[in-house]
């Protein structure tokens, strides 16, 4: 310990971001490692034989600080800035950039809606350095909103508060749900308005302006593969991969053709943990294009995501999935899937053997079954889920569908039904929280499956209270509800940042009781079922 310098032990200082000790912690390995583009402006155009762009944030008016994520600057080792203006929000709004960041826009492609889309890359997303955080981890600070660059077509490379707060909020709680994600350590309020339709009705308005600082180990996607495959670029595709495996899964070892194989085998295998880790939570993404999967199976670019509140396999919180539900809750693992299909070709010229290639894709239908099956066991509170238990668990699913049961509540509340077989008659009252409308059928069919549930869990033999702990461990109480982050949004439109800090505070503790945070864990009230961003919203942001 006495070796490492003072500064980066875990539990040392924080440091300002513009501290210029911070400085030495900076390393830049992909733009060291990866090819760049040679043209230094941000028109945008097709790149080739690159994997980023160099870029400049451009400036904002008034940047200000509006939140802030003290966990994720403790890991970094970065101190809250004493002011919500100065030089550190400088940095984080785009207005400065310090000696040692070297800012980036990545090149990538990607599958949008089931159809090959080119060129996508970061169109108003901009890493400014990686470092090497205190716990030795490399982690990349990102800034989302902060101005052209080559890959931003028509658009203007700028982020609105309402979907800024959306991403620093979600990617937050789902950290805490212990869901694989991105993290945020900022939001700061641009002081400038952005133009969006936010119907898509040609009815265009100014929204204040917004830019989340992310942070990851890398952004790095599966459309970043498949941008070089389909543009024959073979050896920038394996300069990519070479960079991803010794930099981001140093375990598997020198990449060979055999490590590639065992890379897309890993890949896939995160992948089927995050996804039944959404479908745990009742997480819905709501973009799961290829170009938003992440090449290390985290949740990233939160965009119209939203929570399941009443329990609908077939619900989607985009409207502009309304149509087809490609992204709907129920369908997830099977889109997951087919982007890990996609992956599998770009990676094609680097695993030649079509048999790995499938067996990776085994893994994951495999690795996801087990995570899933074990996963509704857990949230049942069943010791030991097993292939017996497969009807109990549809049939739940059927009875859900009867009437608008909201999720969240259902599983929560399941802990404290009595099933204890003499008190058969009491068992629905403590799940009436969770529905949102009275119906008699769907009384009688939840009451028939509570009969079975509670002679299945009164076989286990458990001692009531164990049960209810280990459940209430896989059944949170707090999710960031679409209506909660709106309230958030509006509130801090008008200035007011406690809406949002008291909600970030209750969601760093999804699963315990909070008393006197009650009202955050109510199911969705019907003011906010139809209203725009509370239940369901569109791409605009
Ligand atoms: P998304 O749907 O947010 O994943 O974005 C898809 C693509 O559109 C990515 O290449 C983004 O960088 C780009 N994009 C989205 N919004 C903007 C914007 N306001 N300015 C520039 N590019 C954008
Ligand atoms: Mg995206």
């Amino acid at each position: 310990m006495n070796d490492i310098p003072r500064h980066l032990q875990t539990g040392s200082p924080l440091l300002d971001l513009c501290d210029p000790q911070l400085a030495s912690r900076f390393d830049n390995s992909f733009v060291r490692e990866l090819p760049a583009d040679p043209l230094r402006q941000d028109f945008p155009r097709p790149v080739r034989n690159a994997c980023f762009s160099h870029v400049r944030p451009a400036a904002v008016a008034a940047p200000e600080l509006l939140a802030w994520a003290d966990s994720v600057g403790e890991l970094l080792g970065i101190a809250r800035p004493q002011s919500v203006t100065g030089p550190v929000v400088d940095v984080l709004g785009g207005n400065l950039v310090l000696p040692g960041m070297q800012p980036y826009a990545a090149r990538y492609g990607g599958h949008q809606f089931g159809n090959w889309a080119g060129q996508l890359g970061d169109g108003r997303a901009m890493t400014l350095m990686e470092m090497i955080s205190p716990d030795g981890q490399r982690r990349e600070l990102q800034l989302k909103g902060a101005g052209r660059t080559p890959y931003s077509r028509r658009a203007d490379g700028r982020a609105v508060l309402r979907s800024s707060v959306r991403e620093f909020l979600c990617s937050e709680a789902m950290h805490y749900l212990g869901v694989p994600t991105t993290r945020a350590l900022s939001l700061v309020g641009t002081g400038e308005p952005v133009e969006r339709d936010m119907f898509y009705d040609g009815n265009a308005e100014d929204e204040p302006g917004a830019i989340v600082c992310r942070v990851a180990p890398s952004f790095v996607r599966f459309g970043s593969f498949e941008i070089l495959t389909s543009n024959d670029e073979l050896d920038e595709l394996k300069r990519l991969a070479d960079y991803v495996i010794t930099t981001h899964y140093p375990e598997l070892g020198t990449p060979s053709p055999e490590v590639y194989a065992r890379w897309f085998d890993e890949i896939c295998r995160r992948t089927a943990i995050m996804v039944a880790e959404w479908m745990r939570v009742g997480f819905v993404h709501g973009v799961m294009n290829t170009d938003n999967m992440s090449i290390l199976g985290l949740t990233i670019d939160y965009g119209p995501y939203g929570w399941l509140e009443g329990y609908d396999l077939g619900w989607t919180p985009n409207t502009t999935d309304a149509q087809g539900r490609r992204y709907c809750y129920g369908r997830q693992p099977e889109i997951a899937q087919w982007n890990l299909l996609r992956l599998a070709g770009a990676l094609s010229p680097l695993i030649p053997d079509r048999a790995d290639l499938e067996a990776a894709i085994n893994t994951y239908g495999r690795v996801y079954g087990e995570c899933s099956r074990r996963i509704m066991g857990d949230k049942l509170g069943l010791l030991d889920i097993t292939e017996d238990d497969d009807a109990l668990v549809e049939d739940l699913i059927e009875a859900l569908h009867v009437a608008e049961t909201d999720m969240t509540l259902f599983f929560r509340h399941l802990a404290d039904v009595p099933v204890d077989p003499a008190t058969n008659s009491l068992l629905y009252a403590p799940l009436r929280p969770a529905f949102y409308a009275d119906d008699a059928d769907a009384g009688a069919h939840l009451s028939a499956w509570l009969r079975r549930y509670a002679e299945r869990v009164h076989r286990d033999g458990e001692a009531p209270g164990m049960r209810r702990a280990r459940m209430n461990r896989v059944n949170p109480k707090y999710v960031a509800r679409n209506y909660l982050a709106q309230l958030a949004i509006d509130a801090l439109t008008m200035g007011d940042r406690s809406v949002l800090n008291r909600l970030l505070s209750v969601l760093e503790h999804p699963y315990d009781e909070q008393p006197e945070h009650e009202d955050l864990a109510l199911r969705r009230p019907e003011w906010a079922r139809h209203k725009a961003g509370c239940s369901a919203l569109s791409c605009s942001s």
